[in-house]
């Protein structure tokens, strides 16, 4: 295959959501044109569409998040901030992080989130994205294949949702596929002679339930969010998110399929049965603003690009079309906001031929840390179901000895949420420093 130049002519992106457009700013600079074309038609207002229904529940961006997707798109966080998101101090502080069944020592990580409901950022992101010269966004437009030829993708057939229903190929030089967790790639290279990843999955069985309600000066100390994991021993937790509008956004969870309750004393009584009795505060003489919302999520899936030796040139896959986790952990947007920026570097230094050859590493490789993370932590909790090795066994008794001694030893709690925010690898945790303070602590076991 010969040599692609660095620069391309039309790049097409299929799926307008978070990793669409942070794929589209990253290329932007690197083609004549972006396209991305949507299915869902979409709102001139933070509201929710039929694409993306998780995204009316709890959304915290990560430090990780947020980084690359200032570097994508230079202001980024400023401009969340001004339509009234919190982006300020560090996560170790204005947090609170209950995780192994106690609360992590408050401690500088050096690392700040934004604290803002999904639908402002996405519709954010998208007035940022849709602004850039050289890129447009076409809405009700549903992509239905590829096209290639002599193992190139050469563009897509796409239909109109609202208009001419009839097919049309847009040609390019690349394809992102951005279609989201459902993915695409299992039917569309098959349909071009190329082989698609292979799949893994971890059934976790999580049941989501998201309300509101408004925030009063003082709740929880006044921080910014409260995280109240699940453990083997109460399979449950919560996230509250103090957003725009004064308002917390506050999901309960459970694992193995546990059904929460919908009604307001359902959830008040779900709340007291987390592991941080803060939760349960926040209902507190007030109401919820909104009936509860609930959401099932079946499994933590991931595909393998990296390790497909016929990927056809001219296609990359970017956000949860290579891997979709346990929502609990956040680590979504985050993870396909840095592929993102790995992508952009690859078109930028060396055009298609490093699409290929790099990018899906690079992207494998960015997953990774979370993956460890998550299917440490959920291989744990009954009613999950996947395959655990001896080495997640020896990992998962080094890590809970590493939560007790996080509650009260600050190095080691930054440690702990540096993993956890994505700014640092899972490997960290055994730095000298830190598996001294572990393995030397008294009555961490
Ligand atoms: C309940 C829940 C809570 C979560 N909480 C967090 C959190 O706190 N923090 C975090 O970072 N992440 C969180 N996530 C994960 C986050 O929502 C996803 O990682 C993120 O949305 C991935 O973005 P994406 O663009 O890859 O996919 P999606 O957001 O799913 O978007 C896919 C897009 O592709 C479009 N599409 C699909 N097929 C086609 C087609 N054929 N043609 C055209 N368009 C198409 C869809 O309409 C949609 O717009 C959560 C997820 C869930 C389920």
């Amino acid at each position: 295959m010969s040599t692609t130049p660095a620069r391309l002519g039309t790049v097409v992106v299929a799926g307008g959501s978070v990793a669409g457009l942070l794929s589209a700013a990253a290329v932007s600079r690197h083609a004549d044109r972006v396209v991305v074309l949507e299915r869902d038609f979409l709102p001139d207002t933070p509201a929710p569409r039929p694409g993306t229904p998780q995204a009316i529940h709890t959304h915290g961006l990560l430090p990780s998040g947020r980084f690359a997707m200032d570097a994508l798109l230079p202001g980024f966080t400023d401009a969340l901030v001004e339509a009234g998101a919190h982006a300020d101090g560090d996560v170790g502080i204005v947090g609170r992080w209950w995780v192994g069944g106690g609360l992590v020592a408050e401690c500088e990580t050096g690392a700040g989130g934004v604290a803002v409901s999904r639908l402002l950022l996405e519709h954010t992101l998208r007035s940022r994205v849709a602004a850039l010269p050289t890129v447009e966004i076409r809405t009700a437009t549903d992509v239905a294949r590829l096209t290639a030829h002599d193992g190139r993708v050469t563009g897509v057939v796409a239909r109109d949702r609202d208009a001419d229903p009839a097919e049309r190929v847009i040609e390019s030089d690349l394809v992102v596929d951005a279609t989201g967790r459902a993915g695409r790639a299992h039917r569309w290279l098959p349909a071009i002679g190329a082989t698609p990843p292979d799949e893994e999955r971890i059934e976790i069985g999580i049941r989501y339930v998201t309300t509101h309600v408004k925030a009063v000066d003082g709740d929880v100390g006044d921080r910014m969010f409260v995280i109240s994991a699940a453990t083997p021993e109460v399979p449950r937790g919560a996230v509250a998110i103090r957003q725009e509008d004064a308002t917390w956004t506050l999901t309960l969870f459970a694992y193995g399929d546990e059904p929460v309750p919908l009604d307001a004393d359902g959830l008040r009584r779900a709340a007291e049965n987390v592991v941080a009795a803060e939760v349960a505060t926040l209902l507190d003489d007030r109401e919820p603003l909104h009936d509860a919302l609930a959401y099932r999520f079946p499994d933590c899936r991931r595909r393998a690009f990296e390790r497909l030796r016929d990927l056809p040139f001219g296609y990359a896959a970017v956000g949860d079309a290579i891997c979709s986790l346990d929502p609990t952990f956040g680590h979504g947007m985050s993870l396909a906001a840095m592929q993102a920026v790995a992508l952009g570097r690859a078109v930028g230094s060396g055009g298609l031929d490093e699409v290929r050859a790099r990018y899906p590493r690079e992207a494998a490789r960015i997953v990774d840390g979370a993956w460890t993370i998550v299917r440490g932590a959920d291989l744990q909790l009954p009613g999950v179901v996947g395959t655990q090795t001896r080495a997640d066994v020896l990992i998962g008794r080094y890590v809970r000895r590493l939560q007790r001694v996080a509650r009260r030893d600050p190095v080691v709690a930054a440690a702990l949420l540096r993993v956890t925010a994505l700014v640092a690898r899972p490997e960290s945790l055994l730095a000298p420093h830190v598996a001294a303070r572990v393995l030397a602590s008294r009555g961490a076991r």
